[in-house]
Parts: structure tokens; C-alpha cells; sequence
């Protein structure tokens, strides 16, 4: 039982499908000759289907490798942009490190870093306000946080921006949040940056995008053939986008309801246990849930599910190795609550069935195995 769908998820039926059938059409997109046409003419329906997901024109979207390339070309490429003006960046501080660590890099360069709290998950309007009364070349705030699941008020921050007159860019690293909420295409507008990737939405890896709104002329972050408008050199994944857009095509509202029923479940199960202490944030996508199981360590209710062949995980899977979360630190956890915290990772593919062997499995464990 897979419910560690933040980390990535299994490629769906019409994923593998078209990326098996795109592998097909060989040529080189930038080609003239047929092969390369037709390369390119499924490159470009691609990016239409998935700018339509986004909200956003297809001239708009600019295909990356990951979803880490995406957020690296527009935080690099924003602040080569504006930092003869000031080299203020203004961030959260729950920012997945592919965010986070460009900022650090930065500092190297000059870079002043602003954090911004987002205590329970909610960002610090007020912090942030404060923060902008000076210039600022960038501000990031993710769409969805991979750790809580939080939906960070995106609208809030554009109005922010423009009413401070700072002329910050506003990155979005949307990678945990596209389709994953009914706001999400609303929200993502506000952004004039934002980062995306395939394999959290059940296509493959190897695949990400990014938005840049039209008119912002980014600097490439990296250099070559001058592919994807010269912002992204190197040969496109022709049969990675074509995926990427068939797994989006099957992300629907239904998808949506059949996650929000496999949660509550959860939720219900694990509620009635007693002795859970849930790290919801108000506004959050119902695909992440992140528990603190009170009594047994995070590490050993991971791999005591892990024998059975269910598969969480502690906190997401690049900070797996880093000790204890920084984001649920930043949310507000204390040493018990971090200690035995657990995020659920819910797809589309879980059952309602599942979720009830899930909460089984884990309260089993705690019985047998928990202490502290
Ligand atoms: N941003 C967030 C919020 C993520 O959860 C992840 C992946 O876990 C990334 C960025 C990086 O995306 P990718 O794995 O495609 O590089």
C-alpha cells in the first residue's frame, strides 16, 4: 500500500501510454525535417494541455527537467534580473530546499534573505507586509507546503507586493500544488513565476515546468542550443511532456473527492484512537496529511509498516536524512509532536479500504512497538 504520494507517485495507465507512444516520434523537436515536426507538434499540444491546467498562456510555460530546475531557473534568473536595483529576497520559511538552498547560494553573492513565519501553516501577512516596506527583488512563497500540505494565500501576497510598490518578482513553487486544490488555478495567477513537476501528479520523473508571465524576460540559468525560447537549453523530453499532460488530463475534481474521502477516513480512524495530534493547517490539499502518532517514534512506525509493504514516511524525502523537519518546526511542533510525526501522502489510486488498514497498521504499531 503506497500512501507516499508527496514524495512521487506510480505513473498512471495513460502516463506510460503516452510516453510510450511519444518515444516513438524520435526526432529532435528543433529538426525542420517530418520527424522533427511531429516531435515537436506533441511537445507543443503538451504545453498547451498543461498551460490550460495551470491557468496560464502556452507561451507562458517553459519545460524544465524537474521540478528543482524550475524553482533554480526562476529564483537564479530573477535575481540576476532585478538585483542591480536591490538584492533583497523575501521567503518563507517552510520553502522546500530546492527554494531555500538557491536563496543560501545567493547570500554568497550579495543576497539578503527576509524569512517569512508560517506558524500552523498559515503565512504571516503582517511579517510579510513589513518585509516588503523595503525593495525586494523576489519574494517566494510556495503554492502547497510537502510537508503539511498548507495552501499559503498566494492572492494575499500579490496584493501585498503591488500595494508596497517594492517590485519584487513572486516565485511560486507549485510543485506539490497544482491540481491538487479547487483554488489552485486561481491562485497560481497571482504568481509571475511558477514551478511545476510531472512525477508528483502520477506521470514519470525527468519532467518539471515553469510558468514565466509573459512579458518577464528571465536571464537562462542554462546555457546551450537556446531550446524552450532560449530560457532552457538541451533537447526536450518529448515523451515526458506528453505524459505530463495526459497524467494532468486525468487529475479531475472526482480525483479530488475520492482524496478528500480516503483523508477523512483517516482522520475519522485515527481521531476515535485517540492520542493523534493532527498538523492540519486551515487551508491545506487534502493529499498530504501529516499526523503526530503521540508514543512512538516516527522512525520506528515507518519501518514497522515498511516490513508489512506500507509505505509513509516521517517528513518529505530529501529532509529524510537531515533530522528533525525544519518546516514542522517552523509550524509550530514541540519535541514530542516532532518526534513521532508521520506524512500521509493520499492519491487518487488509495481506497477508502486501504485507509482503514492504514490507521489499523498504525495504531498496531504503536501498541506493540511504542514507548516515548
Ligand atoms: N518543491 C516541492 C514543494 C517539492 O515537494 C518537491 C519534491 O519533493 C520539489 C520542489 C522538487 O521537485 P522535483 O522532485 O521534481 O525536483
Amino acid at each position: 500500500m503506497y500512501f507516499d504520494n508527496a514524495a512521487t507517485t506510480v505513473p498512471s495507465g495513460a502516463a506510460v501510454r503516452a510516453y510510450t507512444e511519444a518515444l516513438g516520434l524520435f526526432g529532435n523537436p528543433s529538426s525542420p525535417h517530418a520527424a522533427g515536426v511531429a516531435a515537436r507538434e506533441a511537445l507543443e499540444a503538451a504545453r498547451a494541455a498543461i498551460s490550460s491546467h495551470v491557468g496560464c498562456r502556452a507561451d507562458e510555460l517553459y519545460f524544465t527537467a524537474s521540478g528543482t530546475e524550475a524553482n533554480n531557473t526562476a529564483i537564479f534568473g530573477a535575481f540576476a534580473f532585478a538585483s542591480r536595483r536591490t538584492k533583497r529576497i523575501v521567503l518563507t520559511d517552510s520553502e522546500h530546499p530546492s527554494v531555500e538552498e538557491c536563496v543560501k547560494r545567493l547570500e554568497a553573492f550579495g543576497a539578503e534573505a527576509v524569512y517569512i513565519p508560517t506558524r500552523s501553516g498559515i503565512l504571516d501577512i503582517d511579517a510579510l507586509a513589513e518585509a516588503l516596506t523595503k525593495p525586494a527583488a523576489l519574494v517566494c512563497v510556495m503554492a502547497a507546503n510537502n510537508e503539511t500540505g498548507a495552501v499559503y494565500d498566494i492572492e494575499a501576497v500579490r496584493k501585498a507586493i503591488d500595494k508596497s510598490g517594492c517590485g519584487a518578482i513572486l516565485h511560486c513553487d507549485a510543485v506539490q500544488g497544482l491540481l491538487k486544490h479547487a483554488d489552485m488555478k486561481r491562485l497560481l495567477k497571482c504568481a509571475d513565476t511558477a514551478a511545476f513537476s510531472a512525477h508528483k501528479l502520477h506521470a514519470p520523473r525527468g519532467i518539471g515546468a515553469l510558468k514565466v508571465r509573459a512579458g518577464l524576460r528571465l536571464p537562462p540559468h542554462i546555457y546551450g542550443g537556446g531550446q524552450e525560447r532560449g530560457l532552457r537549453s538541451g533537447t526536450e523530453n518529448v515523451a515526458g511532456a506528453a505524459a505530463f499532460a495526459a497524467a494532468a488530463g486525468e487529475y479531475t475534481a472526482e480525483k479530488l473527492l475520492s482524496v478528500k474521502a480516503v483523508r477523512e477516513r483517516l482522520v475519522k480512524r485515527l481521531s476515535e484512537a485517540g492520542n493523534v495530534g493532527f498538523n492540519v493547517p486551515p487551508k491545506h490539499i487534502d493529499g498530504i496529511l501529516n499526523i503526530s502518532l503521540f508514543g512512538i517514534k516516527s522512525e520506528t512506525a515507518l519501518n514497522a509498516l515498511s516490513v508489512q509493504g506500507i509505505y509513509i514516511s516521517a517528513s518529505s524525502a530529501c529532509s529524510s536524512r537531515k533530522g528533525q523537519s525544519r518546516v514542522l518546526k517552523a509550524y509550530g511542533l514541540e519535541k514530542a509532536a516532532l518526534d513521532s510525526a508521520l506524512r500521509i501522502g493520499i492519491s487518487p489510486y488509495n481506497t477508502v479500504e486501504e485507509a482503514d488498514k492504514l490507521a489499523d497498521a498504525l495504531l498496531t504499531a504503536r501498541e506493540r512497538y511504542g514507548r516515548i
